[in-house]
C-alpha cells in the first residue's frame, strides 16, 4: 500500500506542511501533479507563461527527487477521472494535500473527497498557504471581519513563534515510493513555450528593509516580486512571514492584506463575481467597447495609466500603484465594469489570484470591503507627479511619449471625475 502526496499550489520541496505530514504517515508516499483540463482549459493563451512557470518548477522538483531515485508522477486531465483511474489499482491508502481556500479549489476537493471516501481512502488536507485559514481570525462575534485594520490586529495578536516554524521534509525523503516515471514534454499539456518569465524574487534586506519608503514609486526595484511566488508556492508564507516580522512591519502589513481578502473570499463566495456591497448593484456602467480597448492596449492618453497597461501586456506584471491607478481610471474614468478589468487582470497577471484581484479591483471601484469611497477619484496626471516625478516609468514603458505621436486624452479628467461622481450618487439614491 502506498499513500499520495498531490502537490498543487505548493510547488516546492522545502517547508511544506502536507508534503512533511504524508512523509511522516508510516507508508511510502508517491509524490504526484495534475495538470488540471478544468484550469488550462479557461486560459486564453496557448503559450501562458503561468504554465511554462508551473512546468519549469515542476521540472526542477523532478530533478530533485530524481537524486533520491524518486519518480514525480505527472497527469493530464480532471482529477476527479485520474484519482478514479490510480485507486482502481487497490493500493492507495491515503491521500495528503494542502488546503485550497478559492471557490474551484473548494467544489475540487469536495468531488474528490467523495470519490476517495467511497473507497475508503480517507483526504487529508493541511494549512500551507496561509498563516491564519479563514475561520481563525473572527470578531468577538464570531463573524468574520470586513475591515483590514482591525483584522490586521487580531491577526498579529494571534501570531505565535509556532506559526512561522517550518515544516521540513527534507530529512524524510527516504519514505518515498522509489519508483521511475517520464516527465512529459510542455506540449503534452496542450501549451507552447512563453515568451514571458517570471521573475525571481527580491527579498533580501536592502529591498525589503527599504519598502515603506520605496514601494510607492514605479520607477524603482523596490517591491518583492513575491506575488507570483506566493501564487505557486514557491516560496513558503512561513518563511516571508518570519522575515517581515525581523525588517518591516510595513510588509508584513502587505501580506496580511493577501490573507485578508482570501478570508473575505471564502466567507463572502458571491464577491467574486457580484459587488460586495449590493447597494452598488443599480450602477450604470457605461461599458464602451472601443474605450475598454484603449485601456487594455494603453491607449487612453494618460501616461501612468498607459505606462501600466503597457508593462503588464510586456511583463505580466504592473507596479501596485499603478495598478491602483489603472483600475480607477477603468471604472471611475470610463465607467467600465470592474468585472471587465478583473477579468483582464486575470488572464495577464502572473501573479493573478482570484481573491487578492477580486478585492482589488472592488477596493479601487469602491463596491467593495473596506473600499476607498466611491468619490475618492485618482488623478492620474497628479499620481504621475507624486509618484514618477522624473518620468522614468513612463518613458521606460511609453517610448512614443517624448514623440508629437502620442495621443490626446480619450476623455477628460473633470468631466470624466463629475460623471463617476453623479453615476455612483444616482446607484446610491435612486430618488435623485
Ligand atoms: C486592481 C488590482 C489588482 C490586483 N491583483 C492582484 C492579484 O491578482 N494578485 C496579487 O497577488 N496581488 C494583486 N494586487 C495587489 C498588489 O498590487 C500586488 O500584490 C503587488 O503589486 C505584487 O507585487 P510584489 O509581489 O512585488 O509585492 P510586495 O509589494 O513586495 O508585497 C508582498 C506581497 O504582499 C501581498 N500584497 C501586497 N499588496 C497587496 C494587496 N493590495 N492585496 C493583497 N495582497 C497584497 C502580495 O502577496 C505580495 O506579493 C492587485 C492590486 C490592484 C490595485
Amino acid at each position: 500500500m502506498i499513500n499520495i502526496f498531490w502537490f498543487r499550489r505548493d510547488l516546492r520541496l522545502d517547508d511544506n506542511h502536507g508534503l512533511f505530514k504524508a512523509l511522516k504517515s508510516g507508508l511510502p508516499v508517491q509524490p504526484l501533479f495534475i495538470f488540471d483540463s478544468e484550469i488550462l482549459n479557461r486560459l486564453t493563451s496557448k503559450n501562458d507563461p503561468r504554465v511554462q512557470f508551473i512546468y519549469n518548477q515542476l521540472f526542477e522538483i523532478h530533478q530533485t527527487l530524481k537524486k533520491f531515485n524518486v519518480g514525480l508522477q505527472i497527469e493530464i486531465g480532471k482529477p476527479v477521472d485520474i484519482f478514479a483511474r490510480m485507486i482502481q489499482k487497490g493500493s492507495v491508502k491515503q491521500v495528503f494535500a494542502n488546503q485550497d481556500y478559492e471557490p474551484y479549489g473548494q467544489q475540487r476537493d469536495q468531488a474528490i473527497q467523495s470519490l476517495l471516501k467511497s473507497h475508503g481512502i480517507d483526504f487529508h488536507l493541511f494549512k500551507d498557504h496561509v498563516i491564519f485559514a479563514p475561520g481563525e481570525i473572527l470578531k468577538a462575534d464570531q463573524l468574520p471581519y470586513t475591515v483590514f485594520t482591525p483584522f490586521s490586529k487580531r491577526w498579529k495578536l494571534q501570531l505565535t513563534p509556532n506559526q512561522v516554524e517550518p515544516f521540513d521534509p527534507i530529512s524524510l525523503f527516504s519514505n518515498f515510493v522509489r519508483t521511475e516515471f517520464s516527465f512529459p514534454d510542455l506540449e503534452a499539456t496542450g501549451f507552447r513555450p512563453a515568451s514571458i518569465q517570471v521573475p525571481a524574487m527580491k527579498i533580501e534586506a536592502s529591498i525589503i528593509g527599504n519598502y515603506a519608503n520605496n514601494r510607492n514609486f514605479p520607477s524603482l526595484a523596490g517591491t518583492s516580486l513575491a506575488g507570483t511566488h506566493l501564487r505557486f508556492g514557491t516560496v513558503s508564507i512561513r518563511r516571508l512571514v518570519k522575515m517581515a516580522l525581523q525588517t518591516s512591519e510595513t510588509w508584513l502589513n502587505e501580506l496580511i492584506w493577501r490573507e485578508f481578502f482570501m478570508h473575505i473570499l471564502f466567507h463572502f463566495p458571491h464577491s467574486a463575481n457580484q459587488n460586495f456591497y449590493r447597494k452598488y448593484d443599480p450602477l450604470q456602467w457605461l461599458n464602451d467597447e472601443s474605450a475598454f480597448e484603449a485601456w487594455t492596449a494603453g491607449k487612453t492618453g494618460y501616461p501612468l495609466v498607459d505606462a501600466g497597461m503597457r508593462e503588464l501586456l510586456a511583463t505580466g506584471l504592473m507596479h501596485n500603484r499603478v495598478r491602483m491607478v489603472t483600475a480607477s481610471f477603468l471604472t471611475k474614468h470610463l465607467l467600465i465594469d470592474w468585472r471587465w478589468g478583473e477579468a483582464w487582470f486575470a488572464d495577464k497577471l502572473l501573479d493573478y489570484e482570484m481573491a487578492s484581484n477580486v478585492g482589488n479591483w472592488q477596493w479601487s471601484a469602491g463596491t467593495g470591503c473596506d473600499a476607498a469611497p466611491y468619490f475618492r477619484v485618482f488623478n492620474p496626471t497628479e499620481q504621475l507627479k507624486k509618484f514618477d516625478p522624473e518620468l522614468s516609468y513612463v518613458r521606460k514603458w511609453l517610448p512614443e511619449f517624448d514623440s508629437f505621436g502620442y495621443i490626446q486624452p480619450i476623455v477628460q479628467h473633470n468631466f470624466a471625475r463629475d460623471r463617476a461622481l453623479l453615476a455612483y450618487k444616482k446607484a446610491l439614491t435612486p430618488q435623485l
